[in-house]
């Protein structure tokens, strides 16, 4: 039986974005590593796959991953009025077969030994002080640090941390679609009236993905699937009809009313949580021990207003084995706090705010509508989009562009 009773510094469970790329730098450090993941060969992680620029230039090795560059972003308000922002650094969409894979190939290739198994992980450490995971079929695996990267439902980390509540989880499904003429679908973020969130198309290589994203406790299936099968239909119905671009090419057109029927016909669904964590589960809730880590989704690590999770994942995955690196793994709580956990922090205070109603309508209806009218404005939303402006400072760029625009 493989790996039997075979035992390694690091355990880490799950080989999304954060397991695999802390394998990777881990390995290239002379550690040894073992990768575990049980999702089956070609069946994607459920997420809109969008990279943001501020992500590609921390790593620029991503662009080797396949990704659609995105250079114009089009937004439009709860009341329909929209504006499209050109992006002076493109952002990239992905497969997440294909980014997945792509970075469990690095973290092999680094010197990490990879198992495609779904395993548990023990609930205390045995006596000489090691944890060990197991799988279904038997195998063991042994080590002196566990690594939980196994995404927004880690059971781990709710044995280690704690459990999350409603309130700290956003949901998100959709739809996959294909698409004949990837070059030509336009990218779409659609604030939702009435509720705290965003419907999304995101054309990748040969599909667009399509979602909403929004609270898990205000969460309404039927109004909110309904509303995303009116924003897909009125996608396409749209570019048809300005003649600037023709996405439903793989999907016929004729006959009114049709297309929802051609379209459910060769949709694919797909649902799944992300973290969104309150501020106060920000302060209490830790990500590390003397000899164990939370990274990415598993540690709660995702944007709580647009539900952004990769750059978290990648850049906990990075703190983490800088820690571990140095001898200090209970540091690393230090480290995501320092970089990025007031960040995060202030981005689940500002959500109420953001989704919520300023002047009398909602404060997505104003922003976009200010953006149509102000340069300055329009720059601010093009940088958060792409990742360069963080919510430490929205306020105050907002207040300074709009005195002066450029
Ligand atoms: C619908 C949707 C759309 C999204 N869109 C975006 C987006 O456009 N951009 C963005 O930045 N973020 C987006 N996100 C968030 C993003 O998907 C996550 O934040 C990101 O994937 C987190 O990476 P991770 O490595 O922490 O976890 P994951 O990517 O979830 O990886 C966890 C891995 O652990 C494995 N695993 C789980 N349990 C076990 C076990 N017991 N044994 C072995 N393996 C296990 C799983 O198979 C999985 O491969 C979206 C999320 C959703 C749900």
């Amino acid at each position: 039986m493989e790996g039997v009773n075979e035992t390694f510094d690091v355990l880490i469970v799950g080989a999304g974005p954060a397991g695999s790329f802390a394998a990777e730098r881990l390995a290239r450090g002379g550690v040894r590593v073992a990768l575990f993941d049980g999702r089956p060969a070609g069946e994607a992680k459920a997420c809109g796959g969008g990279v943001t620029s501020k992500a590609l230039k921390s790593w620029p090795f991503l662009l080797e991953a396949g990704g659609r560059a995105v250079t114009e972003v089009e937004m439009v308000s709860p009341a329909g009025e929209g504006v499209r922002l050109k992006l002076a650094e493109p952002f990239a969409i992905y497969s997440r077969c294909a980014f997945d894979s792509y970075m469990r190939a690095r973290a092999e290739r680094a010197g990490a030994r990879v198992f495609d198994r779904r395993v548990s992980a023990s609930e205390k450490k045995d006596v000489d002080g090691s944890w060990a995971v197991r799988s279904r079929e038997g195998e063991s695996w042994r080590g002196r640090v566990l690594v939980a990267a196994d995404g927004a439902n880690s059971a781990i980390a709710k044995r280690l941390a704690g459990p999350l509540s409603n309130s700290d989880m956003e949901v998100a499904f959709g739809y996959r679609t294909p698409l004949n003429e990837a070059d030509e679908a336009p990218t779409v973020i659609a604030f939702l009236p009435g509720w705290a969130g965003y419907a999304w198309a995101f054309p990748r290589l040969d599909h667009i993905s399509f979602g909403i994203a929004t609270a898990q406790d205000a969460f309404e299936h039927k109004a909110l699937d309904r509303m995303l099968w009116d924003f897909m239909v009125g996608y396409f119905r749209e570019r048809e009809r300005d003649g600037t671009s023709s996405p439903g090419k793989g999907i016929p057109l004729d006959g009114e009313g049709e297309l929802e029927e051609r379209l459910r016909a060769s949709a694919q669904r797909y649902a799944a949580r992300i973290p969104g964590l309150a501020p106060e589960t920000f302060d209490a809730r830790r990500a590390a021990g003397d000899d164990w880590a939370l990274l990415g989704d598993a540690a709660g690590f995702a944007d709580p207003v647009t539900g952004e999770g990769i750059y978290y994942a990648l850049r906990s995955a990075e703190l983490f084995a800088e820690a571990y690196l140095a001898g200090d793994v209970k540091a690393y709580e230090r480290r995501w706090r320092a970089d990025f956990g007031r960040e995060l922090r202030r981005a689940s205070k500002m959500r109420r705010r953001f989704y919520g109603r300023f002047w009398g309508g909602p404060f997505t209806d104003r922003m976009i509508k200010l953006a149509r009218a102000h340069p300055g404005i329009r720059r601010t939303l093009r940088e958060l989009v792409t990742g360069d402006q963080g919510y430490v400072d929205l306020k105050r760029t907002l207040a300074r562009r709009a005195l002066n625009p450029f």
